[in-house]
């Protein structure tokens, strides 16, 4: 049998190595000069709008979350097509989660959807840029600004990607990246948050380091002695260390080479699987020029689960993202009900996420597309 695929994977290279055992071997393991370089190397990803590192995708939503505010009574409309976090992390802080449905096509947050969601209390609306295809910006932007709110964007898979031109993190008032390891890049774990407002970024590297303030202008009691240092609001340690700091820098400058292979075996899927009737391939919005993390295939006539144990049982490691994330036990305690977002509930029962990383070979993309061939008989 042929050696198991993973659905995604990292690219570690002989210079990310190098990389790291350079600051292992150097004075700073943690809140280092390779901190400071590795936000200045991902703002210029993001238009030049600046980034605050944290230790995990969760992470940032969570930071990005304390930053924008969100507390108890307030609300977070967001998609129940993605990875629990999004909702979680604003959940942590006492926010009522509402779930807005989905585009039939894309997956992503329907500004439609959102705007009827919206309530005089929604202090965020946390769109997420599901398989990296950004979401609705534009649209999803009028209706925060109407409803007094935030625009959050989930960028986990979209790092790289671009809507109508503008790169990811110049779109959102607060964007959110992971570097998990399956992601468009990594750090192992890691994070960050993106946002072109001062007062929100303060707040943020507040959040990320036990909101000490060090500043002695900002501090009550500056008097106190030159050790002095005082929280005026609670945070946490999500410091993301100099060692992965060097790491994401480092993969970094392979981005834009990661986004023409992640392309290539995308089209690649595309062009093998288009004539099969019983699928249907990704759906790109001509605004889009995506950073594809995810290449999700929706299956028709209910046969996705056996498709998925097929193509298990011979080594391909398919996923499928996601369950609605109200479909969660924690979330049904509360009370949310089954056929809440009809069009992400459709979604989720039909997709499957083939293998797509920048180290897959062409070789290994046909024999994923003749194994979904063969189970339909194609
Ligand atoms: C991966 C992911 C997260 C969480 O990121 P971690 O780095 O794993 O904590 C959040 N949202 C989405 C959409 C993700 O895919």
């Amino acid at each position: 049998m042929s050696e198991f695929l993973p659905y995604g994977r990292q690219s570690v290279s002989d210079e990310d190595i190098a990389a790291v055992t350079e600051v292992l071997r150097g004075d700073w393991l943690t809140t280092g000069p390779a901190v400071t370089r590795f936000e200045s190397d991902l703002a210029e990803h993001t238009g030049g709008v600046p980034a605050v590192a944290v230790t995990s995708g969760t992470a940032a939503l969570h930071v990005a979350y304390a930053a924008a505010g969100v507390g108890n009574g307030d609300e977070v409309v967001t998609s129940p097509l993605t990875f629990v976090a999004t909702a979680a992390a604003a959940a942590l802080h006492g926010a009522k989660i509402v779930f807005a449905d989905t585009e039939p096509d894309t997956g992503n947050l329907d500004p439609a959807a959102a705007r009827a969601a919206v309530t005089k209390r929604t202090r965020v609306v946390a769109a997420v840029d599901y398989a990296g295809h950004p979401a609705e910006l534009d649209a999803l932007r009028d209706v925060a600004d109407e409803a007094g709110a935030l625009l959050l964007e989930d960028a986990a898979h979209s790092i790289g990607s671009t809507w109508r031109g503008k790169p990811v993190g110049t779109l959102a008032d607060l964007t959110t990246f992971s570097f998990f390891a399956t992601k468009n890049l990594t750090t192992a774990e890691g994070g960050a948050v993106v946002s072109p407002s001062a007062r929100l970024l303060d707040r943020a590297r507040a959040f990320r380091n036990h909101g000490l303030v060090r500043d002695r202008d900002s501090q009550r009691h500056p008097d106190e002695g030159g050790w002095h240092q005082e929280v005026h609001a609670f945070g946490l340690n999500y410091r993301l260390p100099d060692v992965l700091c060097a790491l994401g820098s480092s993969q970094l400058r392979r981005l834009s080479a990661f986004k023409r292979r992640r392309a290539e075996l995308h089209a690649r899927y595309d062009a093998g699987l288009k004539d099969v009737a019983d699928v249907l391939t990704p759906m790109r919005r001509a605004e889009a020029d995506p950073m594809w993390h995810l290449y999700p295939l929706r299956v028709l006539g209910g046969r996705r689960k056996a498709l998925y144990d097929h193509l298990r049982g011979q080594g391909i490691g398919v996923q499928v993202n996601y369950i609605p994330a109200y479909w969660h036990p924690v979330f049904a305690d509360l009370g949310y009900r089954r056929g809440l977002c009809p069009n992400a509930e459709t979604y989720y029962s039909q997709e499957l996420s083939l293998p797509l990383f920048a180290d897959l070979t062409d070789s290994d993309a046909d024999r994923v597309i003749d194994a979904v061939r063969s189970f339909f008989g194609v």
